[in-house]
């Protein structure tokens, strides 16, 4: 190897610290991937990485970068602004190859109110090594945003546990919850888009919802893949709402009566009252 530069998959004269640059074949076709073409609630997202231009290094390191329309709607050249909380991530995947498993990542869009107005953070990096090399042979490639109910596991390939809201509308929404990879996402039938949802804060709601206070298990969310039969479709709907009233993902509006039990409504409105609880992973 003749040098140690993460080159991300380009030479490092297009990763230099000059720019304003337009995003490496390499970056733009990683995070259309993450976008899917035939779903709808991706092609916002896709027009940015479309148009977009690479405003700065995000404040994670080597392959970390900062996207935002050149001439921003207030009119200024737009600055990488790494003072707000990192935010949610929207799309996830990994890219396994000869070189390493190469994992991408793509945050959701930050609007501001200022000449900063709209960035979108993305990474794209080694997870077995410090560089991703210009060529290397692909073997397999896995990402959420496919995802759509009734199908396996993106990750391990495993049967995961579904659980249908209803909305009164006929639009139903899937939860997925994959206890050998201990993550969960919630896929919107009226857009295509699969959101993650971090464990934690899933977890705080649903031990809310349950009134479990034992703290061996209320502040271990392991137990949600460990227990996962023993909460009901109710009791993890329940927590799914009170985790979107704290953190939107999908627009709810009204659930239908089939498939939330009154106990459930109660720790809707219950459960958005407190914030300070907000606690743990950032996704
Ligand atoms: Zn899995």
């Amino acid at each position: 190897m003749s040098t140690s530069f993460p080159t991300n998959g380009q030479s490092s004269q297009q990763t230099g610290s000059a720019f304003p640059r337009a995003l490496s074949e390499f970056e733009r076709a990683t995070l259309l991937w993450l976008l899917p073409e035939h779903k709808p609630g991706y092609q916002h997202y896709r027009r940015c990485i479309e148009t977009w231009k690479v405003i700065g290094r995000g404040r994670r390191g080597e392959g970390n970068f900062i996207l935002a329309p050149v001439e921003n709607p207030a009119g200024k050249t737009g600055a990488p602004d790494t003072s707000a909380p990192l935010a949610p991530v929207f799309a996830y995947g990994v890219i396994e190859t000869s070189a390493g498993k190469i994992s991408a990542t793509l945050r959701e869009v930050e609007e501001g109110q200022s000449q900063r107005d709209f960035q979108l953070e993305f990474e794209i990096v080694n997870l077995d090594s410090e560089t991703i090399p210009e060529t290397f042979e692909e073997r397999r490639r896995w990402n959420f945003s496919e995802w759509s109910s009734g199908a396996q596991c993106p990750m391990c390939g495993q049967h995961v546990r579904e659980i249908t809201i209803q909305r009164v509308t006929g639009i139903a929404l899937t939860l997925a919850i994959c206890p050998s990879d201990k993550r969960l996402w919630i896929y919107d039938g009226s857009d295509g888009v699969v959101h993650l949802i971090p464990v934690t804060n899933f977890y705080n709601e649903l031990m809310m919802h349950k009134r479990v206070r034992d703290p061996e298990i209320a502040l271990d969310s392991q137990h949600l893949f460990r227990d996962l039969s023993s909460y009901s479709d109710s009791d993890l709907t329940a927590a799914f709402i009170g985790y979107n009233n704290l953190r939107k993902k999908v627009e709810l509006g009204a659930i239908a009566q089939t498939t939330v039990s009154r106990r459930s409504f109660f720790s809707k409105f219950f459960s958005a009252l407190p914030k300070s609880r907000q606690t743990g992973l950032k996704l």
